[in-house]
């Protein structure tokens, strides 16, 4: 018998774990690991100041989440430095062609209003820089119309992430099986476990946090979660020879941007394809959306090496916000999906909240924008 067990294992399942396990709870973690978890594909940019696309319930928690990494990344780096791959790299936003100086004013005019609003980041740390600024901080960026400056701007490694979350979660004394949760077991109005190969797991509280494929258990409470997979492709290139490491997240106005890393690496992508369906696959169309839009914005990576092109399913709610906390009608069973393109961003808080709901407390910070009631039908 476990407190609570957690269904998926990407970077929700394994936030959530980590949260209950530090909290004393006996968890079990239970990952299919299907083909097209959006964890292990995400390009990992943190920068809740220069997004203009999701409303303010959105930036608040957003805002809070990526301010727990600091303090978390020490904790999970502690046996093996720098395998999360968090860094405070800094992003600039680039309108790279005339035709996207419009969009790009109506944005710098949104993410300027907010810092003046809020008093932060620091005109230093958030401002308008010259097109050489911009290229000078990314040297394969073309000859670009406008830049944006923010340095605050972070990066992780989803796949490291949650490596790094399970490791110290075991240590804490999380169980983790690689299995299939067939079905959920309820009794009168109240969860009581999991079946998986035919075996019933017993909990006092399941979390499911199965990403795109967390719909699935829907049939059996008699919920319609609005939830969908939304492919996503996204090339991983390296400049031989080049130290790209400090180079900043560069993000354009086509939905596409570039995260460099360590040893040449430079991640670009990436397609957002809503109504993608369960087709984990790499398409010719979305590979070669991909590169065309990296070297539009950054010819100067037209020589790179390509060493992969990954793909993920990202969990798209109808309305682009996730689902966190309690499901009506169940007790004891919760929520933690729907992140779509920002689970890298909301992870850490949504694991610490869905974790603190799910052992029977209050939640720290206020969800009731994410609550599973909204937008559900039965
Ligand atoms: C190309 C791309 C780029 C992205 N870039 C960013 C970014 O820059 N910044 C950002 O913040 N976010 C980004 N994201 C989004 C982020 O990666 C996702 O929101 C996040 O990873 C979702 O995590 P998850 O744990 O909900 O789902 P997943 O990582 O998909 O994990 C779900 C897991 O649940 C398991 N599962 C499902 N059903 C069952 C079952 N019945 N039994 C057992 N296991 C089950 C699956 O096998 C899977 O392993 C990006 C995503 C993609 C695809």
């Amino acid at each position: 018998m476990h407190d609570v067990i957690v269904i998926g294992g990407g970077v929700l399942g394994h936030a959530v774990a980590y949260y209950l396990t530090r909290a004393g709870a006996k968890t079990l973690l239970l990952d299919r690991n299907d083909t097209g978890k959006a964890t292990a594909a995400g390009a990992g940019i943190l920068s809740p100041e220069t997004n203009t696309r999701d409303p303010e319930a959105w930036f608040e928690f957003a805002h809070q989440s990526v301010a727990l990494y600091p303090d978390l990344v020490p904790v999970l780096e502690e046996d093996a430095p720098g395998c999360t791959g968090y860094a405070q790299c800094g992003l600039l936003l680039v309108a790279a062609t005339e035709d996207e100086v419009e969009p790009f004013e109506r944005a710098a005019e949104r993410i300027f209003e907010r810092q003046r609003r809020r008093s932060e980041p620091s005109p230093s740390d958030l401002r308008a820089v010259s097109p050489a600024e911009a290229r000078r901080l990314f040297p394969p960026l073309a000859a670009v119309q406008r830049a944006i400056h923010h340095t605050g701007a972070a990066r992780v490694d989803g796949r490291g992430l949650a490596q790094a979350l399970q490791s110290v979660s075991q240590r804490q004394g999380l169980r983790v099986r690689q299995a299939s949760v067939e079905r959920l077991v309820v009794e009168g109005d109240r969860v009581t476990g999991v079946v998986v190969g035919g075996e019933t797991h017993s909990a006092g509280a399941v979390v499911i946090a199965g990403g795109a494929w967390s719909p699935a258990f829907g049939a059996q409470i008699g919920l319609d979660l609005p939830v969908a997979p939304q492919r996503g492709q996204i090339a991983h290139l390296r400049l031989r020879g080049q130290a790209t490491e400090g180079w900043p997240v560069v993000n354009a106005f086509h939905g596409h941007y570039m995260v460099a890393w360590p040893d040449g690496r430079v991640v670009t992508g990436a397609t957002r394809e809503t109504g993608s369906g369960f087709a984990p696959y790499l398409t010719a169309r979305g590979v070669g959306e991909v590169m065309r839009e990296a070297l539009r914005v950054a010819p100067g990576l037209a020589e790179a090496e390509v060493l992969e092109v990954r793909v993920g399913l990202r969990p798209l709610s109808a309305d682009g916000l996730p689902f966190l906390g309690p499901v009506p009608g169940v007790a004891g069973l919760f929520l933690a999906t729907g992140h779509g393109p920002t689970g890298l961003t909301l992870g850490p808080l949504s694991g610490k909240v869905v974790a603190e709901m799910a052992l029977g407390q209050p939640a720290s910070v206020d969800v009731s924008a994410f609550s599973v009631g909204r937008g559900l039908r039965k």
